[in-house]
Parts: C-alpha cells; sequence; structure tokens
C-alpha cells in the first residue's frame, strides 16, 4: 500500500486534516489520502466526562471516522514504528495483519500524547486514567460497582473506604470528572436502601495553588468554591507520592483511604512520535516535536506534524507562544495543515498558523460551569449553558447533536441511567503494589491467581510454623493451596513490594499447564512458556 499522504493518528488533528485532504483532493482523485487510526471513530474528548458521570452515553461521543472523512482511506491499526529511509510506516492492523508496510510520500504526524503513570508508585496499577473512551466507561463502571459493594458490606471500615472517591489532577479534566462523579454519586446513593444516609467523600488532590490555573485565578477559585459547597474535599499544593490497593498517600505524610482513585495527570510524549525525532534528530521542545509555523517539521520537506504532539508556534495578538495542547488548536491546526500540505505539492507558498484565540470553558457539576470567552469571564449557570450550546454546537454530525440533545434534555427529568453491562473480565496479567504490611491473602482465602515478586518481599505465615521472607523473583502458586484451591498461608508485605499476578484465562492456562509437569521446569523458564502460550 502506498499513499501520496498518511496522516498517523485519528485524534482531533489527524481527523480534521484527512476531512480537508478528503474534500481537497480525494474527492477528485488527484492524491490518494490515508488516515491511520487506531480505532475507527474520531472520539469528542472534551465530552469524555459526561460519559464517566452516566450524563451521556458512549455512542455520543464518537463519530465513525468512515463517515467524517470521506474520500479518504480510514486504516484502523496501530503504529509500531516508522521507517524512513523506506517511507513506510509498520503497522499492526490486529491478530492477523501484524507488521503491515503501509508507504507514504508525506507523512503528517497527528498521534497525540500518551498517559505514563510510572512515576508514582502504584499509580498505574490502582488508578483509573481519563483519557479514552474504554478509561470513561470502566470508571463509570468502577464507581457504580462501588455503591454496590458498600450496599452490601457492614463492616464500616471497608464501607467507607469504597465510598471514598480521589481524583487526582485539578486541570479541566480532573476538575469536569470529579464534578461528574459528584453528581452521579450523589444522585445514585439514593437508589442503594443501606447507603442513603451513609456520608461519600469526594476528594481532589491538585498540586498547584489554584484549579484551573490555565483560565486564571478567579475562575479556578469559584471552581474550588462550588466543588465544596456540594461536600467535595480540595487538597491544593498537594502531591501524590504512592498508591495502594486501599489508600493514597500524599507528600505531607497523610494518607486517604480509599479503593476508588482518578489519575488525570501523568501526560507523557508519544513514543513512535519521539523514536522518529531520534533518528532524524529533530529538535523537540518539553517533549513535543517542533514545527515551523507552516507545520512543516523543522529541517524536513515531507513530513508535518500538528496538535497535543508538536510544538506549533502560534501569533496570539502580537505575542510570539507554543500553542496549547486542547482541541480547539488541534482540529484549526489540523484543517491549516491541509491547506499547506495541498499548497506544497503545488507548490505554492505555505501560510502560518492563524487562529484568534476565543476562550475556554470547564463545567464543574450540578448546572454550573466556569467560562472565560472573548476576555469575559463567566461562572455559574450561564456559563454551564454556554458550555453546552459551544459543545453541542462544535460536536461533528446531525446525528450525534440530535442524541446529545435528547440525552440532556431526559437529564433534565430523570435520573441517571447505572446499569452496568460488562463482559467478564479477561485479566491476563496485573501488577500489584503493597506498602509494608498490607495484606495481601489470608489463609482460607479462594485461590484466584498466581503471584511472582518483582521487587521487595512478603512474609509468610502459615499455622504452628515460624515466618518466612519470600523475596524477588518468588512464585507463590498452588503449593500452598489444598484440595477445595483455598490459600494454606496468609501473605502480607515485608516492605514495599511489586507483584505480578496470573489471573483469569492466564492462571487456568498456567494451572493445565503445571498439571501437565511444567513445575519440574527451573522457575525461570516457567513464566516466559505462559506469555507465549
Ligand atoms: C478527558 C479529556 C478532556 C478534555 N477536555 C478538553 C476541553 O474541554 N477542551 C479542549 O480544548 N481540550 C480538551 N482536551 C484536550 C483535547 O482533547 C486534546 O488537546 C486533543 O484531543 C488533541 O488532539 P490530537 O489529535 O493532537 O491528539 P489526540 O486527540 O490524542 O489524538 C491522537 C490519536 O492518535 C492515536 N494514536 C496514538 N498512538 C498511535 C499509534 N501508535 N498508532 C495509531 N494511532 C495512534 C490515538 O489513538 C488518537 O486517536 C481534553 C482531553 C481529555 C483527555
Amino acid at each position: 500500500m502506498k499513499f501520496d499522504v498518511v496522516i498517523a493518528g485519528g485524534g482531533f488533528t489527524g481527523a480534521y486534516c484527512a476531512r480537508a485532504l478528503g474534500k481537497m483532493l480525494g474527492h477528485a482523485g488527484e492524491k490518494r489520502v490515508a488516515i491511520i487510526s487506531e480505532r475507527n471513530v474520531l472520539v469528542f474528548q472534551p465530552m469524555l466526562a459526561e460519559v464517566a458521570g452516566s450524563s451521556l452515553s458512549v455512542l455520543d461521543v464518537v463519530n465513525p471516522l468512515r463517515q467524517f472523512c470521506r474520500h479518504v482511506n480510514v486504516l484502523q491499526g496501530s503504529v509500531q514504528r516508522i521507517d524512513w529511509e523506506r517511507r513506510a510506516l509498520v503497522l499492526d492492523g490486529g491478530r492477523f495483519t501484524r507488521n503491515h508496510l503501509v508507504g507514504f510520500e508525506h507523512l503528517v504526524l497527528a498521534l497525540g500524547s500518551v498517559t505514563d503513570l510510572s512515576r508514582v508508585p502504584g499509580m498505574a496499577d490502582y488508578s483509573w486514567p481519563m483519557k479514552t473512551v474504554a478509561d470513561a466507561i470502566r470508571l463509570r463502571a468502577a464507581v457504580i460497582n462501588r455503591l454496590e459493594e458498600a450496599n452490601l458490606i457492614e463492616d464500616l471500615d471497608t464501607r467507607r473506604r469504597l465510598l471514598t472517591f480521589v481524583i487526582v489532577g485539578g486541570g479541566y479534566t480532573g476538575v469536569e470528572t470529579a464534578g461528574q462523579l459528584l453528581d452521579l454519586l450523589l444522585e445514585s446513593k439514593m437508589l442503594y436502601a443501606n447507603l442513603r444516609e451513609v456520608p461519600l467523600r469526594v476528594v481532589l488532590v491538585h498540586s498547584r495553588a489554584h484549579l484551573l490555573e490555565e483560565i486564571g485565578e478567579r475562575l479556578g477559585d469559584y471552581a474550588q468554591c462550588v466543588l465544596e459547597k456540594r461536600g467535595m474535599e480540595v487538597r491544593l499544593g498537594t502531591r501524590v507520592t504512592e498508591v495502594t490497593a486501599g489508600k493514597v498517600i500524599l507528600d505531607d505524610g497523610s494518607a486517604i483511604e480509599a479503593h476508588t482513585v482518578v489519575s488525570t495527570v501523568g501526560n507523557a510524549p508519544n513514543p513512535i512520535t519521539m523514536d522518529l525525532c531520534q533518528k532524524l534528530g529533530i529538535p523537540t521542545d518539553k517533549g513535543r516535536i517542533r514545527v515551523e509555523a507552516t507545520m512543516r517539521v523543522v529541517g524536513q520537506t515531507n513530513l508535518w506534524a500538528a496538535g497535543d504532539g508538536a510544538s506549533v508556534p502560534w501569533d496570539d495578538r502580537g505575542q510570539l507562544k507554543n500553542s496549547p495542547p486542547t482541541a480547539q488548536f488541534a482540529l484549526r491546526q489540523g484543517r491549516q495543515l491541509a491547506e499547506n500540505l495541498v499548497r506544497a505539492m503545488r507548490g505554492e507558498p505555505l501560510r502560518p498558523f492563524k487562529y484568534r484565540y476565543m476562550g475556554q470553558l470547564a463545567t464543574v457539576g450540578q448546572r454550573a460551569a466556569v467560562a472565560e470567552l472573548f476576555g469575559f469571564r463567566f461562572s455559574g449557570f450561564i456559563a454551564w449553558w454556554m458550555w453546552r450550546s459551544i459543545y453541542l454546537a462544535k460536536l461533528p454530525g446531525t446525528l450525534r447533536k440530535l442524541r446529545v440533545m435528547m440525552d440532556w434534555t431526559f437529564e433534565l427529568f430523570f435520573r441517571r441511567d447505572i446499569s452496568v453491562v460488562q463482559p467478564p473480565p479477561e485479566d491476563i496479567l496485573r501488577s500489584i503494589h503493597l506498602e509494608k504490611g498490607e495484606l495481601l491473602i489470608s489463609e482460607g482465602d479462594r485461590c484466584r491467581g498466581i503471584f511472582f515478586v518483582r521487587r521487595g518481599a512478603l512474609t509468610r505465615e502459615r499455622s504452628g510454623e515460624e515466618p518466612t521472607t519470600l523475596g524477588p523473583d518468588t512464585i507463590v502458586d498452588q503449593e500452598w493451596s489444598d484440595e477445595r484451591g483455598r490459600w494454606t498461608i496468609t501473605l502480607t508485605a515485608a516492605e514495599s513490594t511489586d507483584i505480578t499476578v496470573f489471573r483469569g484465562r492466564a492462571f487456568e492456562l498456567l494451572k493445565t499447564r503445571l498439571r501437565l509437569g511444567l513445575r519440574d521446569e527451573p522457575e525461570s523458564k516457567q513464566i516466559p512458556t505462559l506469555i507465549s502460550g
């Protein structure tokens, strides 16, 4: 497969660029254009918090790329790497189409950024990120499942932990998600007979001095005031240092006992973009690829980039700045990049990126929002109404607009939907992080997995035996379970410990293989055998 233009990434930048190129080139059959996307939909990310909060259904916030970008070839797959010498991308299209080559004349990098939660111990294992549609669906299900569990349990400590929710990060995503979760929890709690009188705790942790610093202190303080009035705890100037299955540890030494943590921090450069920059010696700016104001990559002729993954110079009323990583910039950059690409193909002069910034809006729940538009600041119901009108107008596709309008109207009169329909978990491998003294398993618990100690140590206790310590590389398997499939030992963390758990299908597979005699092989061979199996 070879195309005149390949756009890598189907977010706002890529989709709007492809749509414009399709109109300018694809329709007339003049040039062949392809867009590569991991999913076959354009996700309207600014509304993801509403999906997590059960205000909107998931189909309201996605748009099929094949309908959105007409006259271009949509290729669903994940870019594995860029082979610049061969002018080709190596694509993983799924289970049966790995290492597929897609050639190009011009390449547009629109891969955005990725989430990296590895810098805070336990954060990747125990927190819910909020970036993709899958994240929003999982978070909504997790929150509702916590209510279900809390309704069942009588132990007050466990119930308190189940009803405590921590949101990390006080930017747009954090504030909007926190507001939506609070609405969902307060409204849904009344449906649970055992929870009506029980208090909920929602904590928003932010490392800076004000929420929403992007739109100014005053509006950030207003958002804080609205959230606090509704019962949310806002912890400013505080960082999370560690997360475990039941605790969020903060840099002031205190800890919040909670089983649900949402992480809206940890933006990191896209590794595919960074890899190409390194190979071609392209300069980067805080993890964003450097481009000229025309969005052509510095020092290259056939390589272009825009959106969150690129540092695009922007003339803000005479002041030269880097474009902020927001949707309104990404989609306009996508369109203008397409126009410049066509100009370049026709040998015409290119134009610098231009955009008159209009402002920003963020909702804080309970029909309140904060907004800065054309230099004016609004808050409360008017800002919320403006938020909904503007986003409805921006939402691509008439069908989506109608659906969202209907969902929002229903929401005024009816409760949010708390149905959870999930396929059974298919966890193959899971990571666990334990703090010293935390319990992993108790004697008598059902054996539902096998543990591999990656770092740290566990204390093993069994009735009538001296406690022993299990260090790194130990495998805890059925050897310590009885014929009814119950553990015969208790394991607690002797220090800060990281463990890999083989669960679900992987566990079943390993059990079968162990029965076939795999246990006779050296331990180091067992895990790779399982993974390849
Ligand atoms: C929850 C949330 C709320 C937000 N709210 C707002 C808001 O209210 N207002 C606002 O202006 N902005 C908001 N933003 C920011 C805005 O969504 C981003 O700035 C915008 O999406 C950036 O567009 P992009 O195309 O550069 O990147 P993305 O939209 O991230 O698109 C990148 C695309 O590349 C794909 N990709 C990545 N790696 C690969 C690979 N290896 N192979 C194939 N495809 C790949 C991804 O799947 C994705 O489709 C929000 C973001 C989030 C996450």
